[in-house]
Formats: C-alpha cells, sequence, structure tokens
C-alpha cells in the first residue's frame, strides 16, 4: 500500500479568549502531521511568548516593508494591532505534505477562504459571553481596556460563523480538543489530497 498526501491549509478563528491557542497546542502536540503558521505582528510581545514560535514581533515599518513585498497571504488590523500570515512558509510546508494550521481573524480567515477555496475552515465558540469574560480575566496578558475592546469585538466576529465549514463549542476542553481532531482527521481522507494505491497481485 502506498499512501501520497498533500498537505492542508486548517484555519481556525473564534473571540480572543475562546481557547483557540489552548487547542492548538494540545493538537500540534498529539498529532506530529500538523505545523503552526507563526504570524507576524506589530503588537507588543506578551510574557512568556517568543519571538519566532508564538509571532514574529516586528515594527511597524518591517509590517509596511512585508506588505509592500506582497509577502502576505492574509493581512488583518485586529483589535488595533496588525497581524499577517507569510505566505512562503505556508506553501513550503504544504509542498512539503505538511498540514498547517492557522490561528487567524475572521477578516483573514475570510481572505484565505476566498484565496484558497480547499481550506479547511473551523470556529471556535465560547459557550457563553460571560465565559468569555472570565476566561480572558483569568488568563491575565491583556490589561483591563484591552479586555474590554476584545470583548466588544467577539460579537462581531461571531456573526462570522456561517463563513465557516465547521463550528466547535469550547465548553469542556477534551470534548472540544476531540471534536476538532475529528475533523482534521476526516479532512485528511478526502480524496482530493489523499492518494492512497494499493499493490497488484
Ligand atoms: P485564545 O487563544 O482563543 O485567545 P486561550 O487558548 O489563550 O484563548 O484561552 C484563554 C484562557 O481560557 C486561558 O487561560 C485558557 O487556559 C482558558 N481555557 C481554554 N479552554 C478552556 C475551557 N474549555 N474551559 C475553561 N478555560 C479554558
Ligand atoms: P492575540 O493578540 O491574542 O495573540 O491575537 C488576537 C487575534 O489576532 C486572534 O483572533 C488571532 O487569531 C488573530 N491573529 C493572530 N495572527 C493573525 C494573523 O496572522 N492574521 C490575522 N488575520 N489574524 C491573526
Amino acid at each position: 500500500m502506498k499512501e501520497v498526501r498533500k498537505g492542508m491549509l486548517v484555519v481556525i478563528s473564534g473571540p480572543s479568549g475562546t481557547g483557540k491557542g489552548t487547542l492548538c497546542n494540545r493538537l500540534l502536540h498529539n498529532d506530529t502531521s500538523l505545523r503552526f503558521s507563526v504570524s507576524v505582528t506589530t503588537r507588543a510581545r506578551r510574557e512568556g511568548e517568543i519571538d519566532g514560535v508564538h509571532y514574529h514581533f516586528i515594527s511597524e515599518q518591517k509590517y509596511d516593508e512585508l506588505l509592500k513585498q506582497d509577502c502576505f497571504l492574509e493581512h488583518a488590523t485586529v483589535h488595533g494591532h496588525r497581524y499577517g500570515t507569510l505566505e512562503a512558509p505556508v506553501d513550503e510546508g504544504i509542498e512539503k505534505g505538511h498540514n498547517i494550521l492557522l490561528d487567524i481573524d475572521p477578516q483573514g480567515a475570510i481572505s484565505v477562504m476566498d484565496k484558497r477555496p480547499d481550506c479547511v475552515s473551523i470556529f471556535i465558540l465560547p459557550p457563553s459571553y460571560e465565559a468569555l469574560r472570565v476566561r480572558l480575566h483569568t488568563r491575565n496578558t491583556d490589561d483591563p481596556e484591552e479586555i474590554k475592546r476584545r470583548l466588544k469585538n467577539a460579537r462581531g466576529e461571531v456573526e462570522k460563523l456561517s463563513r465557516y465549514q465547521y463550528a466547535v463549542v469550547n465548553d469542556d476542553l477534551q470534548m472540544a480538543y476531540e471534536k476538532l481532531s475529528h475533523i482534521i482527521s476526516a479532512e485528511k481522507q478526502r480524496t482530493n489530497r489523499y492518494f492512497p494505491t494499493i499493490e497488484d497481485f
């Protein structure tokens, strides 16, 4: 049996604090076919974040240069900061047969869906806005003003839900992880990216 697989793009979005990062880390830990797409951002680095691992933290000037050189698969201003996905590393990963995980906002996600219609798009919902508020405060990475801004933006983001192929509510973390994992497993078996050949007699 010979198996050839084309890599796929998995786009994950959802309001800030809904648990995307937590779920992505679990997926990356348990599925060696997945690679995280490290975005560039002009926002300040949070404590514990590593440049080149969580984001490429860059200046506004460098961001403008990348824009001018047309280096982005997608880019957007989110909660007042600029973020973008570099196209070259995504394409290199897919060419190698990896499945590339993008944790990006709905503006960027919709651009990717338009540009790469074969991508897999998944929206992560919180069980309630109150749970979202609690999670953002418990995470303790953003000041109260930033949390207020993120909560306010959450409603507009959820309105984009119907653009996505899949929705997963992150209430119980393990259950949400399992649902995500099943979606990715099924998507890997699609015949437009999975080419098994069985041996003859
Ligand atoms: P995002 O990446 O979407 O902004 P995070 O992954 O940083 O969100 O999660 C926000 C906070 O919520 C973190 O403190 C995380 O530990 C917590 N969290 C994630 N999933 C759950 C869950 N199912 N139940 C309770 N807390 C959760
Ligand atoms: P945070 O600042 O909490 O890391 O991320 C804030 C938001 O920006 C999240 O919704 C996250 O998904 C989104 N984001 C992160 N990287 C990118 C990116 O490259 N492009 C877009 N469009 N959004 C991104």
